[in-house]
């Protein structure tokens, strides 16, 4: 018998979801990683055979499942968490929110170690996160270990004139913010071995003036990457760009070129038939956030969108890094809007795995096949609400919380054991971001660190 071939990682007697053409689950199979891709696939005993590793995850009682993908998140904006949900307040457009610009680089960094550390905990393996400071997103999902894609937040409009509901746009802004993201793609595009990407992102069509947006679609083509967006998110959005240039958000998006395969576009809430089509015959990527749309008394409308060719992945923009409760809101909210029984469970969770890596462009994420980056969470099946499995999606798309992951693996690196963070401290992210949001509540006229939403906001105003 031949000998076995050396691997770096072998993780065996799991419960396998591949996420592959087949749909094919495993009951008690392996996985044997080399560098950061997935070598093998098959039975534990086959695998095993053919197998010897330097490290061992016996993962009996656990279900192996491809990292989810997060295709839209800011994660500073975790400040705002349980203190914005019950009250009107964006935080770009209200000014006694923490805002980005006026973070420093080192509450930045603390606030998006949170994010990242939360993420994984949750079983995203990879996330387009975009905000201010984009590179200390990118430091935080170095150290963390996420798979990120980071772009900078490029506007032009005065933002301290916006808090007091005036559109001013102003081209030194917009130079501004579109040379952050010029610095970030200098020093982090590629980063990590590859691991760290950095992109465009543009705040909105009523943020950015038509020549900012004309600017990085010229930018972003020279680039080669994505542009990433929040579209038609509120009524006044779309009233706005309306009176400025005369038509839809999504027409003015169309008229600077850059409607097309390389936009993802968040919300996607209030638009039109017209407007669906022309996103749908663009093969727009639509980031879905159905927590963050509920508020406006709507949600995307998904179905139509999906139906017109756009390609559909889920998000949790700025709130609870659990991709597992997104799927279940985006489920829901569907439903709310059509009746019936669609979407079932492994529509949905093509929204956070395969169908998320297929509408990047991603071939070798999404699945646990050999060929592909080695990013796969291990659920611990032994949780209570894990059980019964018997259809190995439902199972998922119903009942999993990220407080089930047990195991993560990124890019062929165990980032998450037995719950626990490796390679960075945990309780430290925690810690030093509760900090940082004290101080930065404070700054914004909060009188005690801990209290209720509206004297919080009472008090900033
Ligand atoms: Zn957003």
């Amino acid at each position: 018998m031949a000998e076995p071939t050396r691997c770096d990682i072998l993780v065996r007697d799991a419960l396998i979801a591949t996420f592959d053409t087949e749909d094919s689950f495993l009951p008690d199979g392996a996985i044997a990683i080399t560098g950061n891709r997935i070598v093998a696939v098959g039975p534990t005993d086959e695998v095993t055979s053919r197998f010897a590793a330097d490290k061992t995850i016996r993962a009996a009682g656990l279900y192996a499942i491809p990292g989810l993908i997060n295709s839209h998140n800011h994660s500073p904006l975790g400040v705002t968490r349980g203190l914005i949900e019950d009250s009107t307040v964006a935080p770009m457009y209200t000014r006694s929110v923490p805002q980005g610009h006026l973070l420093s680089a080192e509450e930045s960094l603390a606030l998006a170690r949170l994010g990242h550390y939360e993420l994984l905990r949750s079983g995203c393996t990879t996330v387009v996160d975009f905000y201010r400071q984009p590179a200390t997103l990118a430091q935080a999902a170095d150290e963390i270990g996420t798979r990120a894609v980071i772009t900078g937040r490029i506007h032009d409009i005065d933002l301290d004139l916006l808090t007091e509901k005036r559109m001013v746009h102003r081209d030194a802004v917009g130079e501004e913010t579109v040379q952050e993201t010029l610095d970030l793609i200098a020093k982090w595009d590629g980063a990590a071995g590859g691991r760290i990407t950095c992109e465009f992102g543009v705040h909105g069509t009523d943020t950015c003036s038509a020549s900012l947006l004309r600017r990085v679609g010229d930018l972003a083509a020279t680039h080669g990457g994505r542009i990433h967006l929040h579209l038609a998110h509120a009524k006044g959005e779309v009233a706005y760009v309306q009176e400025r240039d005369g038509m839809t958000p999504t027409q003015l998006l169309a008229d600077v070129g850059l409607l097309g395969q390389k936009l993802v576009a968040a919300h996607c809430v209030f638009i039109d038939g017209a407007d669906r089509q022309r996103l749908g015959d663009a093969k727009v990527t639509v980031a879905h956030a159905p927590h963050q749309n509920a508020p406006a008394g709507n949600s995307a409308p998904i179905r139509e969108l999906e139906a017109a060719g756009a390609q559909i992945t889920l998000c949790t923009d700025a709130r609870s890094g659990n991709l597992f409760e997104a799927m279940r809101l985006a489920i829901a909210s569907w439903r709310l809007r059509n009746g019936g029984y669609e979407p079932n469970a492994r529509r949905a969770l093509s929204w956070a795995v395969d169908g998320a890596a297929k509408a990047f462009g991603w071939q070798d994420l999404g699945r646990i096949e050999a060929g592909c980056r080695a990013d796969i969470v291990l659920l611990d099946r032994r949780d209570p609400n894990m059980a019964p499995i018997i259809d190995g999606y439902g199972i998922l798309a119903y009942s999993a919380n990220g407080s089930n992951v047990d195991t993560v693996i990124v890019d062929g690196k165990v980032r998450l054991a037995g719950k626990q963070p490796v390679g960075f401290d945990g309780q430290a992210v925690v810690r030093d971001a509760q900090a940082v949001a004290e101080r930065l509540w404070l700054r914004c006229g909060q009188r005690r660190a801990i209290t209720a939403t509206s004297a919080i906001l009472d008090a900033a105003h």
